[in-house]
């Protein structure tokens, strides 16, 4: 048996997944001449709300796009200090955008309205960078999958239109918070101005991202993708794979939290670990007693054929994802269970 929960971007196309792209329509995106990119373009920004779609190759191209979108160089972006953004973006937001990042500690990845208010530069003094962007992630990745609440989201946006600040949200991850809070995509697209979506995480495809705005917002989008090299030509199969993970891998994510829930409560009772992150989605982040080192947890681990990673300061990662199936779960329940540590 061998297990791998380093993330939820190791799960491998299905044959279903493989079939529907191999008989997907194409032509060349960068014309805008392919059907399968337009049709999922359309369809995730009505799902959305939003007026326009834009395909990417990753993630994080959606969100270096977002912020340039919004921002001119000097300029400061408010987020949380384990923003993805900030953190595992290769340092996109001075390369790309000429902007610096003003973070918060939050709470599991996720900031408040009153956070933002005391974190941006009075608009008049222009000693300080000027503050016009706010980047939200949900469900939250270095967090440990949390989730914001609906509430909260609102109060922020307004808070963000009364004081012109645009608003991105990272929502990579989005589909778990849809699942585990039990919204519709309807109800965040007119909360942001732009949201930035994955479709090679839980959703199973092996490439793919959307960046959704207004189509102002989206037209600057193209031009700033093209600039990064992240035209495609035929991407319809990428689109392919998109669209037949939404019509048939959506629902399935509430299985890959259902499996962390269950590592979450069994780590809880292990001598071993110190604390767990609450578990919300499909991410379990969790520490070991301070007399214990990570190295040798996680190469033990990995003698027993189980991957997972270290996100350093003593904490350990596992993500559950759709390849990652009961039998497995088992073996990996069964395995920290009698591990000797
Ligand atoms: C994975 C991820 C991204 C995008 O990553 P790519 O690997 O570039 O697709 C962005 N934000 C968050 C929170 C993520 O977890």
């Amino acid at each position: 048996m061998k297990v791998n929960l380093i993330s939820d971007t190791v799960s491998l196309p299905s044959t279903g997944m493989i079939n529907a792209m191999s008989i997907a329509k194409v032509g060349d995106d960068v014309f805008k001449e392919d059907p399968t990119v337009n049709h999922l373009e359309d369809k995730i920004a009505k799902l959305f709300g939003k007026e326009s779609g834009l395909f990417f190759p990753s993630g994080t191209m959606s969100n270096q796009v977002a912020i340039k979108v919004h921002t001119n160089p000097g300029d400061q972006l408010i987020c949380d200090e384990f923003s993805h953004i900030y953190h595992y973006e290769g340092g996109g937001i001075s390369f790309n955008s000429g902007v610096s990042c003003r973070l918060i500690k939050g709470n599991q990845g996720r900031i408040t309205k009153d956070q933002i208010n005391e974190a941006i530069n009075p608009p008049d003094f222009y000693h300080s960078p000027p503050t016009t962007l706010v980047s939200l992630e949900n469900t939250t990745n270095k967090g440990g999958g949390a989730c914001y609440n609906l509430i909260e989201l609102e109060s922020i946006s307004e808070f963000c239109k009364q004081n012109n600040l645009s608003i991105h949200l990272d929502g990579a991850r989005i589909w778990n918070a849809l699942i585990a809070t039990n919204t519709e995509a309807i109800e965040y697209g007119i909360l942001f101005d732009t949201i930035s979506v994955c479709f090679s995480k839980g959703l199973g495809c092996p490439v793919g991202s959307m960046l959704l705005g207004s189509k102002e917002l989206i037209k600057k989008g193209i031009r700033y993708r093209k600039v990064l090299g992240g035209g495609m030509r035929q991407s319809g199969y990428l689109a392919a794979a998109a669209n037949f993970a939404l019509d048939n891998n959506f629902d399935d994510l509430v299985n890959d939290h259902n499996k962390a829930k269950e590592l979450e409560v069994l780590l809880n009772k292990l001598p071993y670990v110190l604390k767990v992150q609450p578990v919300s989605t499909n991410i379990i982040i969790f520490s070991l007693k301070p007399n214990l080192n990570e190295d040798s947890f996680v190469s033990l681990l990995a003698k027993n054929k189980i991957a997972v990673i270290k996100l350093g300061k003593g904490k350990i990662r596992m993500v559950t994802h759709r390849d990652y199936k009961n039998d497995q779960h088992q073996y990996t329940m069964d395995t920290l269970i009698n591990l000797k540590f």
